[in-house]
C-alpha cells in the first residue's frame, strides 16, 4: 500500500500541495480528477520524491520512506508521462531493457527476456527490433508503460498517459491500464479520462487548488457530488 499523509509542497510563494492524504491498498487503482494547476502532477511527484515534500510522510507497506534514499524509493513506482521519452536510436527492445539492465543488475540476456515478457504483455512483441520513431503514438505509450513494468515496480504511477494522443489511439491504452488494474496493479492515475475514473477505479480523488476536496467510490463522486466545487467541476467535464 501506498500512503502519503498531510503532503505540503510550494514554490516560492506558491503553495501547490495543503495538505494531501491519499491511500492506495495494494492492488488498489485511485484516479486523480481537478482542474489545470491543481496540484495533480506536483502530488505524483512529491510521492515519488522528485519534489521533496515540506510536510507530512510517505509509506510504502506502512513504513515512511523519507529517510530513504530516493533512488531506491523511485525503483520501487513505475512512472508514465503523457510524453514517452523513449531513446529514438535505440530498439523498442532495448528501450525496455535498459532499466533492468543498468538499475536492476540483470545480465544482457536477462534483461531482454523481461523485456520480451513485457512487450508481449502490451501486445507489440513484433515490434521489438523497431525503432520508436515507426510506431504509433498509442504503441509508443504502451511500450513505455513495458518499460516501466520491466522494473517490477509496486505500484505503478500515470500522468495524463492518453493526453498526447490522437483520439483513436486512447482506447488501446486506456484498455492496457484497465488490463493491468484487473490484474492487480496498485495505481495512481492522473487523468482526464471521466470514463476510466469512474469504471475502473476503486476510489477517485477531486483535487482543486492543492487540497482534497472530494474522495471515495466513483459512483459516490460522480453520481452525487457533495461539494459546489466538484459539482463545477464535472459539469464542465462531463
Ligand atoms: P494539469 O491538469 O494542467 O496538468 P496539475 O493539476 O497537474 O495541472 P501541477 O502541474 O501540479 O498541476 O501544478 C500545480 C501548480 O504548481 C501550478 O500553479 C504550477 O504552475 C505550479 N508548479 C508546478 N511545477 C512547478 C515547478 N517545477 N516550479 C514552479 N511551479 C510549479
Ligand atoms: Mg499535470
Amino acid at each position: 500500500s501506498l500512503t502519503g499523509t498531510d503532503l505540503h509542497l510550494s514554490f516560492g510563494t506558491n503553495k501547490v500541495l495543503r495538505g494531501v492524504d491519499i491511500h492506495v491498498d495494494a492492488g488498489k487503482t485511485t484516479s486523480v480528477i481537478g482542474p489545470s494547476g491543481s496540484g495533480k502532477s506536483t502530488l505524483l511527484r512529491v510521492l515519488n520524491r522528485l519534489h521533496e515534500p515540506e510536510q507530512g510522510d510517505i509509506l510504502l507497506d506502512g513504513r515512511s520512506v523519507l529517510d530513504d534514499n530516493p533512488d531506491a524509493l523511485r525503483q520501487r513506482i513505475g512512472m508514465v508521462f503523457q510524453h514517452f521519452n523513449l531513446f529514438p536510436h535505440r530498439t523498442v527492445l532495448d528501450n525496455i531493457a535498459l532499466g533492468p539492465r543498468k538499475l536492476r543488475g540483470l545480465s544482457k540476456d536477462q534483461a531482454r527476456a523481461v523485456a520480451l515478457e513485457q512487450l508481449e504483455l502490451v501486445g507489440l512483441a513484433e515490434k521489438a527490433q523497431s525503432r520508436p520513431g515507426n510506431l504509433s503514438g498509442g504503441q509508443q505509450q504502451r511500450v513505455a508503460i513495458a518499460r516501466a513494468l520491466a522494473m517490477k515496480p509496486e505500484i505503478m504511477f500515470f500522468d495524463e498517459a492518453t493526453s498526447a494522443l490522437d483520439p483513436e489511439l486512447v482506447k488501446g491504452v486506456l484498455a492496457l491500464m484497465t488490463d493491468l488494474a484487473s490484474g492487480g496493479m496498485s495505481m495512481v492515475v492522473v487523468t482526464h479520462e471521466m470514463g476510466f475514473a469512474r469504471s475502473v477505479s476503486d476510489t477517485v480523488l477531486f483535487m482543486d487548488r492543492g487540497v482534497v476536496v472530494e474522495t471515495g467510490k466513483p459512483e459516490a463522486l460522480f453520481e452525487d457530488p457533495q461539494t459546489e466545487r466538484l459539482q463545477a467541476f464535472l459539469s464542465q467535464v462531463l
